[in-house]
């Protein structure tokens, strides 16, 4: 086999060096086609350029992260001047460095209430798979071993581990194992889908109660947490319904189960605030996961943001805290979390956001008119498009037809770069998008929806 390391140049010399790449989240057999990926050379602000020289809208945020946008400067350099001064040094044992010690203060002033701890990790999955780990041990420590159950829902991503994925929802794991017997999953928050014939209200009351019969029926002394992210992302972009959270936190007090706020996505701006726990939902979670806008992608690092009370049992006297990762708080992803925040503050992202995320929404609502729209919906820049073969009985295309992809395809071709999810189109653009932006991305979108839905065989409507 020719062995090279030198860098490939074209599309076709990239894609042959990919043939040895295996994908994440794809449909791996799919991909052997030819042409059938996307390699992407280069970024600016919230452009991109493919390996053939198109420059797209990255109306994903490269993966829900780039909030910030592209290629600022600020945060390469804060990178690359830490990687001068200290390589790496680990948070393993008696050892700490200046960055990670800087950015877990400044977590602990942004996170809400008395979440002042944080432990680092690298990916959103392990950050919450160490919160069920930290809990267990935390139950452990106060004498009750048998609280070790997971209360988590229908429709939740949180992660690819063995145990993230368990938290997942089942429909994401089909054909693949996971860790059994701790996980229970509650029903999905989504009105428009599973609400049919009652109200909002109503609907509320009946997650609340479904969330209760789980409690009775598990008990509580055997279970440890809720997680759940405040709106649900890779599940489908699902906003639960209005008064939901707080019902849920209430539900959790009342039975001695700690409450985790997953905010890998809605965390650092993406709707508006630096956390929307407290800023947009009035939680007070137990604790906090963040990843991808903490360090706006440009490193991998993420956070299990604890109370000061868990803090103090897991640190207590007789225990050693057995749980990290290698490069958790590593220096260079330390530098640019500090730098992206930093960033964020001096060009008040997260407020900005709040007014231009509202117009990006509302943009994006108008779509609905159109005959295959079934609901547009999300919040700020964190929106989900589900198409619908029938508009009135809200039913769905044939799986097989790949409506999103198909949507999909036709954006990119267009200029834009929009993620398919089955029946849902994903939009979650860098936070910095322009008015002018968003109206392109409005249009596209119309577009694109609007040939399909005319291309689409006859009898798929
Ligand atoms: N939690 C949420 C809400 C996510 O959206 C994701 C990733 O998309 C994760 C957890 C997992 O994060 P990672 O891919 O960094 O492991």
């Amino acid at each position: 086999m020719h062995m090279s390391s030198t860098l490939p140049q074209t599309t076709d010399d990239i894609l042959a060096a990919d043939a040895h790449l295996v994908q994440s989240w794809a449909d791996l057999n799919g991909l052997k086609e030819p042409h059938a990926r996307t390699a992407i050379v280069a970024a600016k602000g919230v452009m991109v350029r493919d390996s053939n020289g198109h420059e797209l809208i990255d109306g994903i945020g490269g993966l829900w992260c780039v909030n910030v946008g592209h290629g600022r400067h600020e945060i390469i350099d804060a990178i690359s001047n830490q990687l001068s001064t200290l390589d790496f040094y680990s948070t393993f044992y008696t050892f700490t460095h200046p960055t990670a010690a800087a950015l877990a203060r400044k977590l602990a002033e942004l996170a809400p209430g008395n979440l002042n701890r944080v432990h680092f990790s690298t990916s959103g999955s392990d950050a919450n798979d160490g919160a069920v780990r930290i809990l267990h041990h935390y139950y452990e420590r106060l004498g009750k071993p048998s609280k070790k159950l997971v209360l988590s829902r229908h429709g939740a991503y949180h992660g690819s581990t063995y145990l993230s994925i368990a938290m997942t929802t089942p429909a994401y794991s089909k054909g693949w194992s996971k860790a059994e017997g701790i996980v229970h999953h509650l029903k999905k928050p989504h009105y428009w889908r599973e609400g049919a014939n009652m109200t909002e209200a109503e609907f509320t009351d009946l997650l609340v109660a479904d969330m209760r019969h789980e409690i009775e029926r598990l008990g509580s002394e055997n279970i440890a947490c809720f997680i759940g992210e405040p709106i649900m992302g890779a599940g489908g972009v699902i906003v639960p319904p209005k008064g939901y959270h707080k019902r849920i936190q209430a539900l959790c007090r009342e039975y001695d189960i700690k409450f985790i706020a997953d905010e890998v996505v809605t965390a650092f701006g993406r709707l508006g605030h630096f956390f929307a726990s407290k800023a947009v939902f009035d939680t007070q979670p137990d604790i906090i996961t963040v990843a991808k806008g903490v360090t706006s992608g440009y490193q991998p690092l993420a956070a299990t943001i604890m109370t000061d009370e868990i803090y103090d049992v897991v640190s207590g006297p007789d225990g050693v805290f057995t749980h990290g990762m290698t490069y958790a708080g590593h220096p260079a992803a330390a530098a640019a979390g500090l730098a992206n925040i930093a960033l964020m503050e001096a060009e008040q992202i997260p407020e900005r956001a709040g007014v231009t995320g509202k117009i990006f929404e509302n943009t994006l609502r108008t779509l609905e008119d159109i005959d295959i729209v079934g609901e547009v919906r999300g919040s700020h820049f964190m929106m989900g498009i589900e198409f619908v073969r029938d508009k009135a009985s809200k039913t769905l295309f044939d799986t097989k037809l790949n409506i999103g992809m198909l949507v999909a395809r036709k954006a990119q071709e267009k200029g834009l770069v929009a993620r398919p999810l089955g029946h849902i189109l994903i939009l979650s653009p860098p936070l910095t998008l322009s008015e002018e932006q968003i109206a392109k991305i409005g249009g596209i979108l119309r577009e694109s929806i609007t040939e399909v839905m005319n291309e689409l065989p006859k009898n798929c409507r």
